[in-house]
């Protein structure tokens, strides 16, 4: 076995590379790359919707709903005039809503002051909306096969194992962000950085399969036998039990859904107005502080939000045009921001583009209840 990677000392500047563990990295990638939708007919914008849609994500649920995206806004002039609710409706399935205003944020821009093409500096491609050095990088590199080296997730997995580097945690980044540029393969940088990506996605896993690795003889972690517990797992975060009641409003318009920025969850898109309840950790909302008796429909459904699980509850509450527009008016008064919108019972899941909204449907129909005036 031959140790062709050296740590000479414990500064990261000073690691030694043998070009060969490059070219070993790139042939295994050449021969072994899956076949992405994402990776066909690449272009910068095309590249930066999938990074950003694989941010939280995992690549099989995303590919389906990248597919969708793609067909419907093929070009960045496409996506740049689309209503952000009907983004929202496409990015359904993937969460963290967040991201696709700032796609859209950034695409406007690109669209409006770079003429629609994507900038070849890092500078300008951190000066779109939600493109942060990971994405930027991965897109220069990628697209444009600029010597930007990338440090996602499995990128750190696979070089802190490769360089035995010890250290983990946002301190040790700009550590590894070091040896990550100094281990690009400069003739082909979008290709070495995909497949570092793909080798710790696939190979370099938490629980390392090292005899399939084409790059076991220079990985210090697998010559000293710790692989395994390289890099240090970072703590996770603690669980947070939360119990969540969401409103459904009945009005003659239809039913009543929200969007304000100041709560915890659904900042950036519509939801029906919901209330935490019981203990927890978060600042009351004091939206729902009504005079109504809305009635509890006696269901239960579980669902997950980061570090967040929520049980969830649903009431329901037929409002008269007198006490909508008091509701309405105390929402106003106490968040100035709030916006409004009506839905059908239809249509909940497209209005309130959350996986909730399908659970309170699935768990009304499972428990047989049948709500007046819901049917449509
Ligand atoms: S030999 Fe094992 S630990 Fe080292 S890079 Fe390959 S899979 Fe990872």
């Amino acid at each position: 076995m031959r140790a062709s990677l050296k740590q000479k000392e414990t500064d990261p500047q000073n690691y030694e590379f043998d070009p060969k563990t490059n070219l070993k990295l790139r042939n295994w990638f050449v021969q072994e790359k899956r076949e992405l939708a994402f990776r066909k007919n690449r272009t910068p914008y095309s590249t930066w919707v999938s990074e950003i849609m694989l941010q939280q994500t995992r690549v099989a649920a995303m590919l389906p709903l990248y597919e969708k995206f793609m067909h419907r806004f093929p070009k960045p002039e496409d996506l740049a005039i689309a209503e952000e609710e009907e983004v929202f409706r496409y990015w359904q399935g993937l969460g963290y809503y967040s991201r696709a205003k700032n796609l859209l944020a950034g695409v406007r821009i690109l669209v409006n002051e770079f003429g629609g093409k994507f900038p070849k500096t890092l500078g300008e491609a951190l000066s779109l909306p939600g493109v942060g050095p990971y994405t930027a990088r991965a897109i220069l590199s990628i697209s444009y096969n600029l010597p930007f080296a990338v440090l996602d997730g499995n990128a750190k997995r696979v070089l802190s194992r490769l360089f035995l580097f010890k250290e983990s945690g946002p301190k040790a980044d700009a550590a590894l962000q070091r040896i990550a540029d100094s281990f690009l393969n400069l003739e082909s940088p979008g290709d070495h950085n995909e497949a570092v990506m793909e080798l710790g996605a696939r190979i370099c896993i938490p629980k390392p399969l090292c005899t399939e690795c084409p790059l076991q003889d220079d990985c210090l972690a697998y010559q000293n036998g710790i692989q395994e517990s390289i890099p240090e797992m970072e703590k996770k975060k603690k669980e947070i039990l939360l119990n969540i009641r969401f409103y459904i409003l009945k009005t003659k318009q239809g039913i009543l859904l929200v969007r304000y920025p100041e709560r915890r969850f659904f900042k950036t898109i519509y939801s029906l107005p919901f209330l935490f309840e019981g203990k927890n950790p978060y600042e009351a909302d004091p939206i729902l502080d009504w005079n109504l008796k809305p009635t509890d429909l006696g269901i239960k459904f579980k669902h997950t939000i980061t570090h967040h699980k929520i049980q969830g509850f649903v009431s329901e509450a037929e409002l008269d045009q007198k006490s909508e527009k008091k509701i309405l008016e105390n929402f106003r008064k106490i968040r100035p921001s709030i916006e409004i919108k009506y839905c059908n019972w239809k249509n909940l899941e497209t209005e309130f583009p959350s996986s909730i909204a399908k659970k309170i449907k699935q768990t009304l129909a499972k428990e047989g209840t049948i709500l007046p005036g819901l049917e449509k």
